[in-house]
């Protein structure tokens, strides 16, 4: 008799879970969008993701959500996991309406491993992957070393294609003030971003950086002609941030793809 009880348990059991075979796996095993955007900004170097891991071509894993919640700003930015870096939303194009809120700083956040394993983890691994740009060629004509990962030297050089036709501007953007250096963020032990050979700063004559000022009120002199041009490609601003540096740009096309 208990065989027979058991039979029909088992019976009910097995007749719930063919009613919809996805009814709790779904949700759970479904791949977080912010991951997806990830995966799909990086087609070169980036092969697939799952749950919580992102898998590189060449096999290597990453973990996305480390499961550490209530970062405060700080931990976020000295112990981010991917997640983190793309917790806060960029507002591309004039959806930016200044000045930003209080800590919103997207793309300031980088969890470390994974640019070091995109571009290079010392100084002469990134070095080894530079090329040059052709800085303004019909106006300035001086050269940037940039990238080749990802084709960023390519998308620079469209860039600079592009402001090069637009005279006026050309007092924002030259001479530049640099692009690939290796070494930390002011003040702190993070790298920053042109340790990578993925950024760029333009004349710092018309900058303004949250550092130089006391009480931190949001300044900008940079057309946004200029933003628009750079984001088209791939690269964000850091006129954008709570903490702003409005000559700096870097490549981080997970933070403008839809
Ligand atoms: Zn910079």
């Amino acid at each position: 008799m208990r065989i027979i009880y058991l039979s029909i348990y088992l019976m009910i059991l097995s007749g719930t879970a063919c009613a919809d075979p996805n009814e709790n796996l779904s949700p759970r095993d479904a791949v977080p969008e912010k991951l997806q955007r990830l995966l799909k900004a990086y087609p070169e170097t980036l092969a697939s993701a799952s749950r919580n891991r992102l898998r590189w071509k060449d096999g290597t894993e990453m973990i996305f959500d480390d499961s550490i919640g209530n970062k405060d700003f700080e931990t976020m930015l000295n112990s981010p996991d991917l997640e983190d870096q793309m917790s806060m939303t960029y507002p591309a194009g004039h959806s930016f309406k200044p000045p930003p809120q209080k800590n919103a700083d997207p793309g300031r956040v980088r969890y470390e491993p994974f640019f070091m394993k995109m571009y290079g983890n010392s100084a002469a691994t990134v070095s080894g992957k530079l090329a040059s740009v052709r800085w303004l060629p019909q106006t300035v004509n001086s050269l940037l070393k940039i990238t080749t990962v990802n084709r960023v030297n390519e998308k620079l050089q469209a860039i600079s294609d592009e402001l090069d036709a637009l005279p006026a501007l050309k007092k924002y953007l030259a001479p530049s003030a640099g692009t690939f250096h290796w070494r930390t963020v002011r003040g702190e032990n993070r790298l920053s971003a042109h340790s990578f050979g993925i950024a760029i700063d333009i004349n710092v004559k018309y900058g303004n950086y949250w550092q130089w000022d006391t009480d931190l009120s949001y300044k900008n002199r940079i057309p946004l002609e200029i933003v628009e041009i750079f984001e088209k490609h791939g690269f964000i601003w850091g006129g954008k941030w709570y903490h702003y540096d409005t000559v700096h740009f870097e490549y981080r096309p997970e933070l403008l793809i839809k």
